[in-house]
């Protein structure tokens, strides 16, 4: 739309794009604002562009990525979505750190003390725990997120945590502010979509054996339900290389923010597997580009009931905040 279509203009151009069997998405940005035609390109039908000489249209323009409304192209500045207090994609790098998961309140509490005084701006930690293995620990489930919500509204940060099964997305979202898809459900497409019928924003990670462009569908499937507030998380992926847990791909970070205007954060603790690789990985990810980082800090790793290997204690957490300061002004960012 033109930029000083009004909304009248704007509403009259998604009934015309309605009536041509479309769904129209309105995606508002700080200059402009584009109406995204979603439909079968099949067929004889290429009215779309009679829409130029329609009041308030500046252009008509195919959009050739497969991945639609998650194309930077039809928002070129770039998304920024509200967590909480928090905000990721705008100027700040953002930290979202906590244990790998809720194991009880006093646990808990003292990971959001430290993230919270080191400077993190939200707090996480799994309720429910997708393992690899049906004996390892499962999560504290409903009681957990009880605590993490208790934990994060004390300490006055928003708390992410991850959602498994579509049953659970209302009672996850009531006591949460970021709902996290991980690795092992980034294609589970019926989950994908009842997420995109909420409206708390989705943590997305990649898949494990995720190609970039099978990332970008997963996002796809969550904006075209309704929800634009995703964040897409890189999180290392399998290669032939056993030495690290996963491979961090620090190359999808300034690819994905060319092909889409959603935010990317980085997670160095799942994409490497061992704490002293966590500080320099997080650091390389910011130099890349990234929007933020998640970062798994536990009170004592040792002691951990998942991941303990990759879990930061609060001193080396607090560490690596410091050490992000510069680097964030290096890049033209804040922390
Ligand atoms: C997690 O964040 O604790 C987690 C399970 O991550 P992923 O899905 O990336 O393995
Ligand atoms: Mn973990």
């Amino acid at each position: 739309m033109k930029s000083h279509a009004t909304e009248a203009e704007i509403q009259a151009v998604v009934r015309m794009v309605e009536d041509l069997d479309y769904n129209a998405h309105i995606i508002r940005g700080v200059e402009r604002t584009v109406v995204a035609c979603v439909g079968d390109e099949r067929g004889e039908k290429h009215q779309l562009t009679h829409l130029e000489s329609v009041a308030g249209v500046e252009r008509v323009m195919p959009v050739v990525r497969s991945f639609k409304l998650a194309s930077r192209e039809v928002r070129p500045e770039g998304s920024r979505i509200k967590v909480g207090n928090a905000e990721i994609g705008g100027p700040r790098i953002t930290v979202i750190a906590g244990p790998c998961a809720v194991e009880s309140e006093a646990q808990i509490e003292a990971a959001a003390d430290a993230v919270k005084a080191a400077g993190a701006h939200a707090l996480r930690g799994g309720a429910f725990k997708p393992r690899t293995s049906p004996y390892s620990f499962q999560g504290m489930e409903e009681e957990g997120l009880v605590l993490l919500e208790r934990a994060g509204r004390r300490v006055g940060l928003p708390v992410v945590t991850e959602i498994m099964d579509p049953h659970d997305i209302d009672l996850v979202a009531e006591h949460s502010d970021m709902l996290q898809v991980g690795a092992r459900n980034a294609q589970n497409f019926s989950l994908l979509r009842r997420l995109g019928r909420i409206k708390k924003p989705v943590l997305l990670k990649r898949g494990m054996s995720m190609k970039l462009e099978e990332f970008m569908m997963a996002a796809e499937y969550i904006l075209s339900e309704g929800n634009p507030n995703v964040v897409l998380c890189e999180r290392g992926i399998r290669t032939f290389e056993t030495a690290t847990r996963n491979t961090l791909d620090l190359n999808a970070v300034p690819l994905l923010k060319a092909w889409t205007h959603l935010p990317v954060i980085v997670d160095p603790s799942h994409g490497t597997g061992i704490y002293s690789l966590v500080a320099p990985m997080a650091l390389a990810a910011i130099a890349a580009g990234a929007d933020g980082l998640l970062i798994e800090v536990h009170p004592t790793p040792e002691s951990a009931l998942s991941d303990g290997p990759q879990q930061l204690k609060p001193s080396r957490f607090a560490d690596l905040m410091k050490a992000l300061k510069p680097l964030a002004e290096a890049v033209g960012r804040t922390l």
